[in-house]
């Protein structure tokens, strides 16, 4: 146990970002619950990980986030972690139960949430592209939740056998891989399609080589992107009439479930988007 009160601090811990809209979201949401909590974006190098994790716990932060490089790293360094951020064995979320460091992953468990207004999970076929650390947690997250079938296509096939693996391995959902090489057709009714690819990540208009002519309208197309939310593979879909879901949800979600770890209050989830708009200026 401590001895002193705990800081009222939390932070992120990753690569030097221009802008973090998770920090001017977090920060906004605790002046709207009157929280005098203070979010700090800090740059450590993956050499000092361990001493950052040792330095939170010596000060007393409250918690914390993890980024890239450090989702899967940190895992080494905490006390526990849940059963969720064991199976993808990432973490983008430390809180504290006493002196004790856990380990979260809310990444995925913020996608799913952002799928409730387009119909959930349950029974859906599934196709997601890519299998890095945002692809890894929203497939288990996905699978967890109901969903029948997850195909995953990854730039590096033995990167998406490796997730098939974790999956088939793990979850309910039954898992495989679909090669992707020149243009992606998707395959017959598809009902969600995935985009956990960094591509069009500051570039709106970066396009995926997907074969849109086989995208139904019928299916939910999602985009983790967060800026540009307006993707070019989101814009293609809304073109050809298919329900949309960008990055600003997940965004959004993951952020609520992880205020609420650290500090045991529901935050507005009001406050938090128009943060988070305001912070992309859309
Ligand atoms: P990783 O580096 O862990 O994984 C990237 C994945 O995308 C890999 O599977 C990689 O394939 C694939 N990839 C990379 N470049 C290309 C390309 N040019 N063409 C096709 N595939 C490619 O990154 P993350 O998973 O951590 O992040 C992915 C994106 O998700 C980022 O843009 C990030 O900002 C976003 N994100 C959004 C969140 C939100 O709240 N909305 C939360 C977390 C992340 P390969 O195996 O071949 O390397």
């Amino acid at each position: 146990m401590l001895d002193s009160p705990l800081q009222q601090i939390v932070c992120c811990m990753g690569q030097p970002v221009a802008g973090n809209p998770t920090q001017f979201m977090m920060q906004r949401a605790f002046a709207a619950a009157r929280l005098e909590w203070v979010y700090l974006t800090l740059e450590v190098a993956p050499v000092d990980l361990q001493d950052a994790v040792r330095g939170l716990r010596a000060m007393g932060f409250r918690g914390a986030n993890f980024t890239i490089p450090h989702k899967v790293a940190v895992t080494q360094h905490l006390d526990e972690l849940t059963e969720t951020a064991a199976l993808m064995g990432a973490v983008n979320c430390v809180y504290r139960e006493e002196d004790r460091l856990i380990g979260e992953n809310t990444d995925g468990k913020g996608f799913v949430q952002s799928l409730a207004d387009v119909g959930g999970l349950s029974g859906k076929k599934v196709l997601l592209l890519g299998a890095g650390g945002a692809a890894r947690a929203i497939a288990v997250e996905v699978g967890l939740a109901g969903a029948e079938q997850i195909s995953v296509s990854n730039r590096t096939a033995e990167h998406g056998q490796m997730l098939v693996d974790l999956l088939n391995d793990k979850v309910p959902a039954q898992a495989d891989l679909l090669p992707w090489q020149d243009k992606l057709k998707i395959p017959e009714q598809t009902d969600i399609l995935i985009n956990a690819t960094p591509v069009g990540l500051l570039d709106a208009d970066a396009e995926l080589p997907l074969d849109l002519d086989t995208l139904e309208t019928s299916t939910v197309v999602a985009d983790v992107i967060i800026n540009p939310p307006e993707t070019w593979l989101l814009r293609e879909a809304e073109r050809r009439g298919c329900p949309t879901v960008n990055g600003l949800g997940m965004l959004v979600h993951q952020g609520i479930i992880t205020f609420e770890l650290w500090t045991g209050i529901k935050p507005d989830a009001v406050v938090m988007r128009e943060a988070v708009e305001e912070f992309l200026e859309i």
